[in-house]
């Protein structure tokens, strides 16, 4: 039996972990903090119970795959609600539309919003996206790539990309299927998601849009924080090892050069085999310094970062309120390019506001609501003094909740800035790594492998398939995949 180290037990990690139990490895897990979940954390204050990172949980039957992988039963460890609406959008003119958990449904209010043209539009549009998915999924996402040749071992796919229209902009693919704005807006702000204005990102990230507006948006028992508890419990009965408390601090050698070993928590653990999912640039300063980081990392295009503001508040929200809640802006295009490329606070931000404790009666005490206000801002490359920002900001984001008509007499409240991401280990203090751009997507984003330390493998946002939950979980299932090739027969 081989032992593998899996370095973090964030939602890459734990992925990893359950593909590499499940092949036959003896699994050690490290992480630094005091339980699992990594970005996907929690913060207790005053009787609340914030989920800290992801609020959208999309494309669940990822995760089914890690706990059948293991044997467990995710209905049983994580039971999952589909949310219908999966989202409420306000429009600066005052006008919503919700995203509907079914397609006549969604059809039907689009209608309703008078827009009988964009309506009638929607099932192609549908059709569109799964081709797409279809498409990118087994060919471009759930592979591991040696290199930008690859691509060429399916040529057809690519060509069927093409032909899909893939690799023209996002929001002009869009825009061939509806005519009001608003839709535009609600089918393209996804590319945030992969770092990017919609107007710069390609059409193939419209499967963001499909995973999230069609595939749908879903909610567990016991809020996000329930996710990384029920992989990690079902990880440990499986027979890996998890060490919280216990941070990584060096990688060790044997005399050819490979991996045997590392130190954490002051311990040596002999090991055949790394996974490491720390934030890439901080893996490569913390735990290889002895090594120069793959090119694209020095001369980066990082993600922009965000602000999220969680607050405990007395009251609940008025009918009509959604678990999430997208206030677009009336700006669109200049506040992109005040966030993206001029990397300027935006004037006229869009925002949004989830409110958990609408479905999870552990967010926040009788009466009283958990509100997680997130608001994208530039990433540490702006001239912004987070230290001097913050009260500010604060003071702008109240002024938000109250003129939208939330709860907001405030019980308890902690913001979260690009400067704490960075103290928690984050290049450039954003959780979402290096943006998706043609050049840092695919074969073209940093190597799972590190070929020149043979037995170190990464996962997580940084390295392929990307950022955000589903894409760190393919990440974890790749990676375990590379140590597959590597211990070959020694499992
Ligand atoms: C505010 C916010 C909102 C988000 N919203 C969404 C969303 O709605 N939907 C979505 O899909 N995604 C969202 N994301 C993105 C998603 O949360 C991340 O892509 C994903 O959780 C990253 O997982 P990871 O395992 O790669 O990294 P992490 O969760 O960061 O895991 C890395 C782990 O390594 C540990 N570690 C660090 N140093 C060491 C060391 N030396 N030794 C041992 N362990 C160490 C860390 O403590 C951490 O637990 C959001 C993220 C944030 C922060």
């Amino acid at each position: 039996m081989s032992r593998v180290a899996v370095l973090g037990a964030g939602l890459a990690g734990l992925s990893a972990a359950s593909q590499l139990v499940a092949d036959g490895h003896d699994v050690v897990v490290l992480e630094r903090d005091g339980g699992p979940g990594g970005r996907a954390g929690t913060l207790a204050s005053d009787g609340f119970t914030f989920d800290t990172g992801p609020t959208v949980l999309t494309m669940p039957d990822l995760l089914d795959r890690a706990f059948a992988r293991l044997g467990a039963d995710r209905e049983a460890l994580l039971p999952l609600r589909r949310l219908d609406p999966a989202y409420r959008a306000a429009y600066a003119d005052g006008s919503q539309l919700l995203v509907r958990a079914n397609i006549s449904d969604q059809v039907e209010e689009i209608r309703r919003g008078g827009l009988a043209a964009d309506a009638a539009a929607l099932p192609g549009f549908v059709e569109w996206l799964e081709k797409l998915y279809a498409v990118e999924m087994p060919n471009f996402i759930e592979r591991n790539f040696d290199s930008p040749l690859d691509l060429l071992a399916s040529p057809s796919a690519a060509a069927r990309l093409v032909g899909l229209g893939g690799f023209t902009s996002l929001e002009k693919a869009v825009r061939r299927w509806f005519r009001d704005e608003r839709l535009v807006r609600l089918f393209t702000f996804q590319a945030m998601y992969a770092g990017l204005a919609p107007a710069d990102a390609m059409a193939i990230y419209a499967v963001i849009t499909y995973m999230d507006c069609i595939r749908g948006v879903y909610f567990p028992e016991g809020g996000m924080r329930a996710v990384p508890v029920a992989l990690a419990g079902a990880l440990a009965s499986a027979g890996a090892d998890l060490r919280y408390g216990c941070p990584a601090t060096r990688l060790l050698t044997d005399g050819t050069g490979k991996v045997a070993g590392l130190v954490a928590g002051g311990e040596r653990i002999a090991v055949d085999a790394v996974v490491v999912t720390l934030d890439l640039p901080t893996a490569y300063r913390q735990l290889l310094p002895d090594l120069r980081p793959p090119r694209g990392l020095a001369r980066a295009t990082w993600s922009p970062s965000a602000l999220v503001w969680h607050v405990g508040v007395r009251g609940t929200p008025r009918a009509g309120v959604a678990h999430h809640n997208i206030h677009f802006a009336d700006a669109w295009e200049s506040s992109f390019d005040q966030l993206v490329t001029r990397k300027e606070l935006m004037s006229d931000p869009s925002r949004l506001v989830t409110i958990p404790s609408l479905d999870d009666p552990g967010a926040a005490p009788e009466g009283h609501s958990a509100l997680y206000v997130l608001e994208p801002v530039p990433h540490l490359g702006a001239d912004i003094d987070w230290t001097a920002e913050q009260g500010p900001a604060r003071e702008r984001l109240h002024g938000f909740l109250a003129a939208h008509g939330y709860p907001d007499d405030i019980v308890t409240q902690r913001l979260v800035t690009p400067a704490d991401w960075a103290a928690q280990g984050m290049a450039m203090g954003t959780p979402f790594s290096l943006a998706h751009t043609f050049f840092q997507t695919g074969p073209f984003r940093p190597p799972n492998v590190e070929r020149r330390l043979p037995g170190v493998f990464f996962a997580g946002s940084g390295t392929t398939p990307g950022v955000g939950v589903p894409m760190v979980l393919v990440s974890g299932e790749l990676a375990a995949q590379r140590v597959r090739t590597y211990l070959g027969g020694r499992s």
